[in-house]
């Protein structure tokens, strides 16, 4: 046969996926409908109401819906039961899933089953082995809380986020949700902070509601709802672009003659491979218990959309863990690349991670809704107060939990929310809070002004939706939620999630105490709550901004209100370890100093290591793929060059002294480039070695791209080895 290789990746990836033939699909898609699988993989609610014990399993429902501390003393049965139910669905192994600070999902698989010592083998899976694992985990970074000789972490059972089967082709694995801690109790991971944050704000959200005279048996939680945008491109062009198969992003690339300007992606016409592999994906997730709900096609080309039903933070967490994974796995059933980077490719808009966030509970529903009586509006009211107070007082916590080396490519390049951590309300509603400012409200009607107390009784029906959508704000009200829209794609939502979380239970503690006080001193309940949001709207209406985010005017603006503006990762790490953010964690009993500190020194060594990595690979594919490339061409022209001269014809050289001044800045670039990371590694200081990647390297980068991408527009396609912008994203 022909040999298939052209010795050019980049054509026989082109090539590949004009042959390419889809494989069977996992499913039976036409025999079994979603509703015969949901949740068919999940240890959840109806699965222990038939299997367990009955007062195991209303011990266990205590935990699980109360928020109550485990009964250690049913967590035997809970695990025999859990082991049997396991193996009945064919699996061999269980690990405990966690989220180290590394930002990865972490499994250690061990086998559910052991030796007999007569030959054979048996089940076993106690109560001590569901609750606690002994992971070790030296190598994950702990940023100082765990020095090597007392290495081991411990991961500790979350009971309430449901145990899941896990598939392979080859074998199934009992999943265990859990958080990861040394020995100790200093937590290593994401998820520890997360639960330790949900359960300040409950407390401090019961202390609002006991003041409203309503009480709920039930928790009051942070709900998320996680969108998350995601590039699908052809599995092919991975093999032929170094850079996003240990990237994850293009570091080189021309801009296309049609990117996303046409604005004919967003919401278009699915391609039918994408829609078989959205297909297949959902239905995994079905099978997992994930509430998949809306799929599309996003802004840039090849981008699309996944979004799940809103759930409880920590549940949605998880599921936001296995939403990115099956995405992942299925993608390659279909020979396709997801890719969750923040940034794949310049000139077109890159990926984040929408956190739609609420509080309440199944008895109260969300209290960001605004509602029909003036008692549930008065509880909106404090609620929303709270809000605004919380995103002024630690906009800057906020912001460093979105940030990241990839995030840092997005925000505030005018197609994600700028870094300036504001909050949109809509007109309405911030009329409502200002006529507390002034204590005059006017009438939507009538315009008239009327000086009125107002209180509870007196307030007009609150606006249900914030009319008009911003996209430009990082943070908005979306009519019975905030939806915050910095978060980076491949970011775990954990972090946001625990910030805010913290935020408002600050937040709701100081308005209990505000209200408390004033009832206190003999005021009425009204003349409490008219003077706490009148002090909220006075202090922090500075963080409430309506207009065009992304214009130059209101980074101005921002300055003039005192607004962190904090542009890049090195700038907002230190605000993990600001006096106030220490003490707002310490109060609320989420992480110590050190805890805090250990994150900022782990994210922002992170920082540094994925520039190096992008770096080396840059000057490493400047030197070996686009010099070479420009170099054979430069020979063809300047043989050209010489047959014409030598044929007495009239011959020009102009091409040929812009290629070899290309190549010429080129290798200088690639030559500055590599100096400057020797140089960034040898700072000792990691946020000196951060501070100069960001200053230095990053710019250096930029500078190699700019050469490169010039002579990608000369070089002719067949000696040019990268396969090209419009290739990857227009081909499938
Ligand atoms: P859009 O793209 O218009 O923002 P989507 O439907 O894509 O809207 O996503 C909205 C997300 O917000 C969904 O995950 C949805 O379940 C979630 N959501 C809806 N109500 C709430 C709520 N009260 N709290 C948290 N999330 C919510
Ligand atoms: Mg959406």
């Amino acid at each position: 046969p022909p040999p298939m290789s052209s010795n050019s990746a980049r054509l026989d990836a082109i090539r590949a996926i004009t042959t390419y033939k889809p494989e069977p699909a996992d499913f039976n898609f036409h025999e079994t409908s979603p509703m015969d699988v949901y949740s068919c993989n999940v240890f959840n609610d109806r699965v222990m109401r038939e299997r367990l014990p009955r007062d195991v399993y209303k011990a266990l429902q205590k935990t699980i819906r109360y928020g109550e501390t485990l009964d250690p003393g049913i967590a035997d049965t809970v695990a025999a039961v859990m082991k049997d139910w396991a193996i009945e669905h064919g699996a061999t192994h269980y690990t405990h899933i966690f989220y180290p600070l590394n930002g990865q999902t972490a499994e250690k698989h061990d086998s559910l089953f052991t030796p007999d010592g007569m030959g054979g083998v048996i089940a076993e899976f106690s109560g001590s082995m569901l609750i606690r694992g002994e992971a070790d985990g030296s190598s994950f970074p702990s940023g100082g809380l765990r020095s090597t000789f007392e290495a081991r972490g411990y991961t500790a059972w979350d009971v309430t986020s449901p145990a899941y089967l896990q598939e392979n082709p080859n074998g199934i694995i009992l999943c265990i949700p859990t958080m990861f801690l040394s020995w100790k109790g200093v937590s290593l991971d994401k998820k520890t902070p997360m639960i330790r944050a949900g359960q300040a704000l409950n407390r401090e959200a019961k202390r609002v509601l006991g003041l409203f005279g309503v009480h709920t048996d039930l928790p009051i939680v942070a709900y998320a709802g996680l969108e998350q945008e995601y590039f699908l491109i052809d599995n092919n062009y991975t093999f032929a672009r170094p850079d996003l198969l240990a990237a994850g992003r293009t570091l080189f690339g021309a801009r296309p003659p049609k990117g996303q300007e046409f604005s004919d992606q967003y919401f278009g016409v699915i391609p039918q491979r994408v829609l078989s592999f959205m297909m297949e994906a959902e239905r995994k997730l079905y099978k997992l218990g994930v509430p998949v709900q809306t799929r599309h096609n996003e802004v840039a080309p090849s981008q699309y959309e996944i979004a799940p039903l809103f759930e409880p933070a920590n549940v949605a967490v998880d599921h936001n863990h296995q939403i990115m994974a099956v995405l992942r796995n299925t993608a390659k059933h279909y020979g396709l690349k997801c890719l969750l980077h923040e940034k794949p490719f310049n000139f077109i808009n890159g990926s984040g991670k929408h956190l739609n966030y609420s509080i309440g509970n199944a008895d109260l529903g969300t209290l960001f809704n605004p509602g029909d009586t003036p008692q549930s509006n008065a509880k909106f009211l404090i609620f929303c107060a709270a809000f605004i107070r919380a995103v002024h007082k630690y906009g800057g916590l906020l912001r460093a939990t979105v940030a990241s080396a990839s995030n840092d490519h997005r925000l505030g390049a005018n197609e994600a929310p700028p870094a300036i951590m504001s909050i949109f309300l809509g007109d309405q509603l911030t009329n409502v809070f200002e006529a507390f400012r002034s204590g005059h409200f006017e009438h939507a009607d009538g315009g008239a002004k009327k000086s009125m107390n107002i209180g509870v009784d007196t307030l007009p029906p609150l606006p249900r939706d914030p009319g008009d959508r911003n996209r430009t704000s990082p943070v908005a009200f979306v009519g019975n939620r905030f939806e915050f829209r910095a978060l980076g794609s491949s970011q775990s939502a954990a972090d946001s999630i625990t910030a805010l979380n913290a935020m408002m239970a600050d937040s709701l503690g100081f308005a209990a105490d505000w209200l408390e006080s004033m009832l206190k001193k003999g005021h009425s309940f009204n003349e409490a709550l008219q003077s706490f949001v009148s002090h909220v709207i006075e202090e922090h209406s500075a963080v409430i901004f309506n207009g065009d985010g992304y214009s130059e005017a209101w980074h101005k603006e921002a300055v003039r209100r005192g607004l962190p503006d904090l542009r890049n990762t090195p700038e907002a790490m230190p605000e993990l370890v600001k006096p106030e953010v220490i003490d707002l964690f310490e109060r609320m009993h989420i992480m110590n100093r050190d805890e805090l500190r250990a994150r900022e020194e782990i994210y922002l060594g992170q920082y540094s290591k994925t520039i190096h990595t992008e770096a080396v690979l840059c000057v490493r594919m400047a030197r070996t793929d686009i010099y070479p490339s420009g170099l054979r061409y430069q020979k063809e022209l300047a043989d050209t060059c010489v047959s014409l001269k030598n044929l007495n014809k009239d011959y020009r050289t102009d091409t040929l002294d812009r290629i070899t001044a290309d190549l010429r800045s080129l290798q200088t670039a690639a030559d500055e480039l590599e100096k400057l990371v020797e140089k960034a590694e040898r700072f000792q200081g990691i946020p000196e070695k951060a501070r100069n990647y960001c200053d230095s390297v990053l710019p250096a980068m930029d500078r190699l791209r700019e050469a490169a991408d010039r002579l990608e527009t000369e070089v002719p396609g067949d000696l040019w080895s990268l396969p090209t912008y419009q290739e990857i994203l227009f081909s499938k």
